[in-house]
């Protein structure tokens, strides 16, 4: 049975030092959203999550709630955690159509987005309501980056992505959809048209290969290609997937739903690293875990593993003195994503560090002056709700930095 949220609500203890608040990445003021959640208050409570969170929809559903704010719960050391994930679902779920979205009048000033995921989502929100023109640039043909060509659907349906689309657009953010920047423009451009402050979040894209004989094989395929366009890909019966993260678990999922019989997820070691929500998931829609494979060789018939054996202590007992054939019709390889490398080649002085990743001062800036960044293309692979929270302080030096206010880093 579904979770009842009012019940939900009156177990929340109302902390004096709220544990959920220390465990939310963007530190969402929860005891005082379920007091007015409470009290009916949905209005403020829903303005409340929003001014906190834009994307306060999007975390409520997909989250690691039980590692963030549920695994702080005090109610959770001896009991259940409270459900906030369902409370902050049906607010925010509530909130977004009808909310008025105050923006101050135009200040005149412009700044660029490029990349329309949650970290530019998340600046475009701050600067549009602060009274700045923003124009979001992306290659994709809609906004959302991996929460509309990453996460499937099941988990996250597209119309909250639209909606949120429609609400940034109702700010006055504009947006230019299938236009790569460091393709045919590149920063430069963008400066010399006179955005003042520019915003890269573009996140982690290029997916990380094997790098060995067969990849480039018609059955083998990458997690993020697949999970962009599952309609495009014919995997058969029977699926291989190369990894145990929580991409991983989104293949493994996709495929079953897309036809596949067989799924089986390979690990090098007896370690699994998705959360226990998505694994569980993944073992209920039928996935199955085979520990202990390393792949040593895609062929077409099926790829090639070295099998470790382990003890019930797991101790290692020995490996497989020949590679094993592990029979599929397709192979899919999820073992994460690192960034490309079009902005880094086109901006004279944008450096990354030895990981292709951007580099960023204390303020977001890059090693480019006006140039800004946050999200996965700074940290790497993490989360929608890290994404947003570390855009969000960015925008905010951003901000200052076109007005003018802008503490010197180091100052
Ligand atoms: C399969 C999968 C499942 C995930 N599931 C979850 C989950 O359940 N919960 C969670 O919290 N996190 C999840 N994540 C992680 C989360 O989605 C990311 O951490 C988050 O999306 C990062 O946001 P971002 O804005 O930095 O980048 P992205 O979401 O990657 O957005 C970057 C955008 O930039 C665009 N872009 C890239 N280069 C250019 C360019 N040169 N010019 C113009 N546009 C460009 C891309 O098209 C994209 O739209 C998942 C990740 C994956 C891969």
């Amino acid at each position: 049975m579904a979770v009842h949220i009012v019940e939900e609500a009156h177990r929340c203890l109302g902390c004096k030092r709220p544990r959920c608040v220390e465990g939310c990445p963007i530190s969402t003021n929860i005891p005082e959203v379920i007091r007015l959640f409470k009290q009916g208050d949905m209005e403020t409570a829903g303005k409340m999550l929003f001014d906190s969170n834009p994307l306060s929809l999007v975390c409520s559903l997909v989250c690691c709630h039980e590692k963030q704010c549920e695994g702080h719960c005090v109610r959770g050391i001896k009991d259940v955690p409270v459900h906030f994930s369902s409370i902050e679902s049906f607010v925010s779920d509530l909130y977004l159509d009808r909310m008025a979205i105050e923006c101050r009048p135009s200040n005149g000033h412009r700044a660029a987005v490029i990349g329309g995921g949650p970290a530019g989502i998340a600046v475009a929100t701050v600067l549009a309501r602060e009274g700045f023109a923003v124009m979001i640039f992306d290659s994709k043909d809609k906004l959302g980056g991996v929460m509309r060509h990453g996460i499937p659907e099941f988990r996250l349906p597209r119309t909250v992505l639209d909606r949120i689309a429609r609400r940034l657009a109702e700010m006055g953010v504009k947006f230019r959809a299938s236009t790569t920047i460091g393709g045919a423009l590149e920063i430069g451009d963008l400066m010399r048209d006179g955005y003042e402050a520019i915003f890269v979040g573009t996140g982690v894209w290029r997916p990380r290969t094997l790098g060995m004989r067969g990849e480039p094989l018609a059955n083998v395929h990458f997690a993020m290609d697949h999970l962009g366009n599952p309609d495009a890909f014919e995997l058969g019966e029977t699926v291989a997937v190369v990894g145990v993260g929580n991409t991983a678990m989104d293949v493994a999922r996709t495929a079953l739903r897309h036809g596949a019989r067989r799924v089986r997820l390979y690990a090098r070691t007896r370690e699994v690293h998705a959360s226990t929500e998505e694994l569980d998931y993944a073992r209920l829609e039928g996935a199955e875990i085979v520990y202990g494979h390393r792949i040593v060789e895609l062929t077409d018939a099926a790829p090639l593993f070295e099998v470790t054996e382990y003890d019930e202590a797991g101790a290692v007992l020995g490996t497989s003195p020949e590679p094993v054939l592990a029979p599929a019709d397709s192979t899919v390889i999820a073992i994460s994503q690192g960034p490309k490398n079009k902005l880094a080649l086109t901006t004279p002085g944008l450096e990354c560090a030895e990981d292709g990743l951007l580099m960023v001062d204390e303020r977001g800036m890059t090693t480019v002056d006006g140039v800004f960044a946050a999200g996965d293309a700074v940290t790497g692979s993490n989360t929608v709700v890290h994404a947003v929270a570390a855009a969000k302080e960015t925008a905010r030096a951003m901000a200052d930095y076109m007005l003018g206010t802008a503490v010197e880093a180091g100052a």
